[in-house]
């Protein structure tokens, strides 16, 4: 199921709920703008080859369009209005003061020598400069893009338009980024679930955590679960298969290793598994932190074995999924509320930035958790009073939130 059709589908539930007008559904399901962009790059052994490029802005109502940038074989249209829709909601819910977008590039960077990396990073900003700003358009880390990155966004901007830190989020502390950003979507996740653990009595201490995805979000949330929260990853897996460990993965040390290039299902301190086997596994947390669709009617959702799916990745959950989780009476953190810790991240970023004040990484930490445990009760409590699930309660939110800011504007 394509990443617009997993948005808007979710969507209607909810809007339901809140007797949302027939025109505003049209506005907040529609893209305000979207371009599509032909990216064509020098190759290092001197060929051009031309890439395809997106920018979305889903919804500004709010503030200035805000979402990350990835690269990845399988980025299209669909998927990135789908992840931008995705990142307006997220915003509204957290209540930052900032609209939704996304972008991405059709590319396998892995194929692609750092240099060929720069110069297509470089020439797709050159494409959608026009898009980007401060106050109109943010762009930031996702999937396969970096700090680098965004330092060399930040450097092509800026070279138009004078020096802008506060034009992209998720860059080197040393030019501007905030401390904490790195691991902010991780950080935020665990957040997430302290609340959820103490509300549902399911202590985070000696519990059992299985996690899809050992990159930004999920290799720093395994480290964090493990150091700071006394959970047991006793799974992970990457895009070339995982590994499991009954007594609990050794994280540091698997985090050294895949830092060293090498794939978590070589690792010896556990068992090679499959990337079917990692759905079958009994646990207490199970976080997909990878790629969209993961969580689907086909594969896995009847025989999941967990007590809470909590979404580390953006859409991993189908909505049949989504449904057949829900009858089985299992718990989905969904995604804008579980990992929204980047973006909330990103926005202090902005904020220092635009201030020209650096933050502590424990201010950065702090205001991190009040504005995530502030996101997680009204959502709990919302989902109680009316009787739904969290990922309902969280649209309502998000939507009654960006529906307002759209009728106050005259629309
Ligand atoms: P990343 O590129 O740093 O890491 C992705 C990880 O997923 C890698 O370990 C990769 O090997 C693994 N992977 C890829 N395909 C896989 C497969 N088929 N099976 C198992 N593992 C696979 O990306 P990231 O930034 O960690 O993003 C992961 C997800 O979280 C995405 O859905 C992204 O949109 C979402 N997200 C990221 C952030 C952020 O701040 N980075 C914020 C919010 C949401």
């Amino acid at each position: 199921m394509s990443g617009k059709s997993i948005a808007a589908s979710q969507f209607d539930r909810a809007a339901n709920l809140i007797n949302l007008e027939d025109y505003m559904r049209r506005i907040l399901l529609s893209p305000f703008r979207e371009v599509q962009v032909e990216v064509p790059v020098r190759m290092d052994d001197g060929r051009i080859e031309v890439f395809t490029g997106y920018r979305i802005q889903h919804n500004g109502a709010r503030g200035p369009c805000k979402g990350g940038i990835r690269y990845h074989p399988e980025a299209d249209h669909d998927e990135i209005l789908g992840l931008a829709t995705i990142m307006t909601w997220k915003t509204a819910l957290m209540d930052i003061p900032f609209g939704g977008s996304k972008g991405g590039v059709t590319v396998d960077p892995k194929k692609l020598s750092r240099l060929e990396l720069e110069r297509l990073t470089r020439r797709f900003t050159q494409r959608i400069s026009i898009m980007l700003g401060p106050y109109r358009d943010v762009p930031a880390p996702d999937v396969n893009t970096n700090a680098q990155v965004m330092a060399w966004i930040l450097d092509e901007y800026s070279s138009r338009h004078g020096y802008t830190p506060a034009a992209v989020t998720g860059k080197p502390v040393s030019l501007g980024g905030s401390l904490g950003r790195d691991e902010a979507t991780g950080r935020g996740v665990m957040y997430v679930m302290m609340e959820y653990a103490r509300d549902f009595g399911i202590p985070l201490k000696g519990s059992r955590a299985v996690i899809q995805g050992f990159g930004n979000v999920g290799g720093h949330l395994a480290r964090l679960l493990v150091a700071e929260s006394g959970v047991q990853v006793i799974a992970v897996s990457d895009v070339d298969g995982g590994v499991v460990n009954d007594h609990g993965l050794d994280i540091p040390a698997l985090l050294a290793h895949a830092a060293a290039g090498k794939p978590v299902s070589e690792w010896t301190g556990g068992k090679r598994i499959t990337h079917a086997e990692l759905w079958t596994l009994s646990c207490d947390w199970l976080v997909p932190a990878a790629l969209g669709g993961v969580i689907n009617k086909e594969d896995n959702a009847r025989t999941i074995d967990c007590k809470v799916v909590v979404e580390g990745a953006n859409a991993p959950t189908t909505p049949i999924g989504d449904r057949i989780l829900e009858e089985r009476g299992i718990p989905v953190i969904p995604d804008f509320l579980a990992n929204a810790g980047g973006v909330t991240v990103s926005y202090y970023e902005w904020a220092q930035n635009l201030q020209q004040y650096r933050w502590t990484h424990e201010q950065v930490n702090r205001e991190l958790r009040a504005t995530l445990t502030k996101a997680y009760t009204g959502v709990r409590d919302f989902a109680k009073q009316r009787g739904v699930t969290f990922r309902t309660a969280a649209y309502a939110i998000a939507l009654q939130r960006v529906a307002e800011a759209e009728r106050l504007r005259g629309n």
